[in-house]
C-alpha cells in the first residue's frame, strides 16, 4: 500500500480506533512502514485536538443517524421492510458510514460463530412469508 492510498480519514478513524479491524491492521502496518505517514497522523491529530481539522467532529455527529445495532442485525439476516432495508443500505453504501460497518463486521463474525443462525433466518424467512400471504389474500 503507497502513502497516497490513505486517506486523512483512514488515519483519523485509525486514531479513534474506529475503522474496521483488518483496516486498523492495514493502516498501522502503513504507518509502521513511513515516517512521512507517521508525520501526518500527528498533524492530523493535532488539527484535529485545535478544532481545525473537524472530520472527526462531523463523523462523531454523523454517527447520530446510525441505525441501531438490533437494525443491523436484523439487516444482515434479510429481516428489514424495504424501508428500513434501504435506509440501512443507504446509510452503509452511501454514507460509508465506519462505524456501522465495523459494527457490521462485527455481527457478521459472532453471527458465523453462532450454530442457530440457520434456524433464526429460516424463523425470519417463515415469518416475512407469512406475511406475505396474508398480504396476497386480502
Ligand atoms: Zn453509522
Amino acid at each position: 500500500m503507497s502513502n497516497s492510498d490513505l486517506a486523512d480519514e483512514d488515519l483519523l478513524g485509525y486514531l479513534d480506533e474506529s475503522l474496521p479491524v483488518e483496516r486498523m491492521s492495514e493502516v498501522e502496518t502503513a504507518l509502521r512502514k513511513s515516517d512521512v505517514l507517521r508525520q501526518r497522523a500527528a498533524m492530523l491529530l493535532r488539527r484535529r485536538d485545535d478544532g481545525y481539522h473537524s472530520v472527526g467532529e462531523i463523523w462523531r455527529r454523523h454517527r447520530l443517524s446510525c441505525p441501531s445495532r438490533r437494525l443491523l442485525g436484523s439487516y444482515l439476516l434479510d429481516a428489514l421492510d424495504g424501508a428500513e432495508k434501504d435506509y440501512v443500505d443507504f446509510h452503509l453504501r452511501t454514507v460509508g458510514c465506519r462505524f456501522c460497518a465495523a459494527n457490521l463486521h462485527d455481527l457478521e463474525e459472532s453471527m458465523n460463530q453462532t450454530p442457530q443462525v440457520e434456524q433464526r433466518r429460516r424463523k425470519f424467512f417463515q415469518s416475512s412469508a407469512g406475511h406475505l400471504r396474508s398480504l396476497r389474500s386480502e
